[in-house]
């Protein structure tokens, strides 16, 4: 499973501050968009366009346009956390979403929710999942997404750990994961280490 870092300075910059226990979740929230903007911008950065024409206040001008219908399925709740700074970035995407909850003991996906576009095999979908911890959640949502034809899926997470990336991998071979951070390892709760702690709870406060 191809997985891309994406070193960027302004994201390394934004993902330190991320990490930071002393931000507080509006500060947060501001860098979660941040950080969104520029994994898209890399998870974009293949897809396809189309020649065309725009009258400049000059003259005719050829460009290219956006010729890929896109999917964003964030999954709940972390991942809504990216979903406005993935709209900016592509305004006419579609927008689909799990509802997938993580035992607190046991670690393991449970999915709650799921309501996503029809005809996903046209599309080239992007999973918002900002924590790739066990890989469960993601593997079980890519499923999903498969079982509705979806064909080119892309999974864009903040941080991932090497476990989550193995286990998708397995499960997923095709899936390219793009990251800000590969991390060291899962402790025993399943917590990413170094990671940045729970994100849906610095997100949101709770
Ligand atoms: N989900 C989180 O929010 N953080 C982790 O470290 C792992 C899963």
């Amino acid at each position: 499973m191809p997985l891309v870092v994406v070193e960027h300075p302004l994201l390394q910059d934004v993902l330190a501050r991320l990490r930071d226990r002393r931000t507080g979740s509006e500060e947060f929230r501001r860098l979660a968009h941040h950080a969104t903007l520029l994994l898209v911008a890399a998870a974009t950065s293949d897809l396809a366009v189309t020649p065309g024409e725009v009258e400049t206040p000059l003259e005719r001008a050829g460009v290219r346009l956006l010729a890929t219908r896109i999917v964003a399925v964030p999954v709940l709740r972390a991942g809504l956390g990216m979903l406005e700074a993935f709209l900016d970035l592509v305004p006419g995407a579609q927008v689909g979403y799990f509802g997938l909850e993580r035992d607190e003991n046991t670690a393991v996906a449970r999915c709650y929710y799921e309501k996503v576009p029809a005809d996903l095999g046209s599309a080239v979908v992007f999973l918002l999942d900002p924590m790739l911890a066990t890989g469960g959640s993601a593997a079980m949502a890519v499923e999903g997404l498969r079982s509705r034809g979806a064909r080119d899926v892309r999974l864009v997470s903040v941080v991932a750990a090497p476990e989550g990336v193995s286990r998708l991998a397995a499960a997923e071979p095709d899936v390219r994961v793009f990251t800000a951070a590969l991390d060291r390892a899962l402790d025993v709760r399943k917590y990413i280490l170094p990671g940045l702690g729970d994100f849906g709870d610095r997100l949101f406060g709770t």
